[in-house]
């Protein structure tokens, strides 16, 4: 499906969100709301992003979730947000309230086979300094933003080759997103864990889902029938969103509008 420009179509688009009794605003972190940077470290938040984000948990008819790859853990020390949801590692980590998080797969086992896997792919990048391994645990993640094309296709391929054999019985998957390729538990995924939020916490709320890679893609189709669907991306290419946005400040201008729908939590 081709997405529609959001900003295209927001006058249509108006009258049902001003309709809804109220929203739960998923939202992706890296290149959503904020711009890709080098390595991880450097996608830092700017004042504008807690800014927007506190302007729209503040409204009491309006829930918030941060949906990402990282950790529960380092998401909450990067973007510190009270009355948010946070998921991690793309659905394994589900936060339904303050400093309670909960890991909604059974993850036993999985610890010392991704700390197998990490040995072997610090053997694979050992010497070339622009790759970048994380160890999340329970998933693991290669970084390669900052390596040429060609040594990073094969180094990738060396590391899908060393989880094959979890991947072909099911207990790992492998992901493949911007500059990143990862690992992480079979059956986990964004839409899973957008399920079990909307199921607990939001089943009256009009959901709406905005995320920039192909790991936001499960929740766009959990979300296609039910919700608005955006995917942030410079460039259209094939997504089961139904509009678009070009980039991170966009989001936040999306965001502010929504904040400022009067109608937010009235019939
Ligand atoms: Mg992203």
């Amino acid at each position: 499906m081709k997405p529609k420009y959001l900003f295209d179509n927001l006058d249509t688009l108006t009258p049902t969100l001003k309709g809804a009794f109220s929203f739960f605003i998923f939202l992706d972190y890296d290149g959503t709301l904020v711009p890709i940077a080098p390595s991880p470290k450097e996608a830092l938040p700017k004042r504008k992003v807690f800014n927007t984000l506190h302007k729209l948990t503040s409204c009491p008819h309006i829930k918030a979730s941060i949906v990402s790859g990282r950790k529960v853990e380092d998401l909450k020390k990067i973007l510190p947000l009270k009355n948010v949801f946070y998921v991690g590692v793309h659905g394994l980590e589900v936060t339904p309230q303050e400093d309670h998080t909960v890991k909604i797969y059974d993850t036993k086992g999985l610890k010392k086979i991704i700390q197998r896997l990490k040995k072997k792919t610090d053997a694979m990048i050992e010497g070339n300094k622009g790759f970048l391994v994380e160890d999340k645990e329970y998933a693991l993640a290669l970084h390669f933003r900052l390596v040429a094309d060609k040594l990073a296709s094969k180094v990738v391929s060396k590391f899908i080759d060393s989880a094959w054999r979890y991947v072909k019985s099911g207990i790992l998957d492998i992901c493949i997103g911007k500059k990143v390729v990862e690992i992480r538990p079979g059956g986990v995924s964004k839409g899973a864990a957008v399920e079990l939020l909307i199921n607990k916490f939001g089943k009256e709320s009009f959901p709406i889902y905005i995320g920039d890679d192909t790991t936001d893609e499960d929740a766009f189709r959990f979300l296609s029938e039910s919700g608005l669907t955006i995917l942030v991306t410079e460039k259209l290419r094939k997504t089961s969103a139904r509009y678009y946005l070009k980039n991170a400040d966009e989001v936040l201008r999306f965001l502010n509008f929504l904040s400022t729908l009067k109608t937010c939590g009235r019939r």
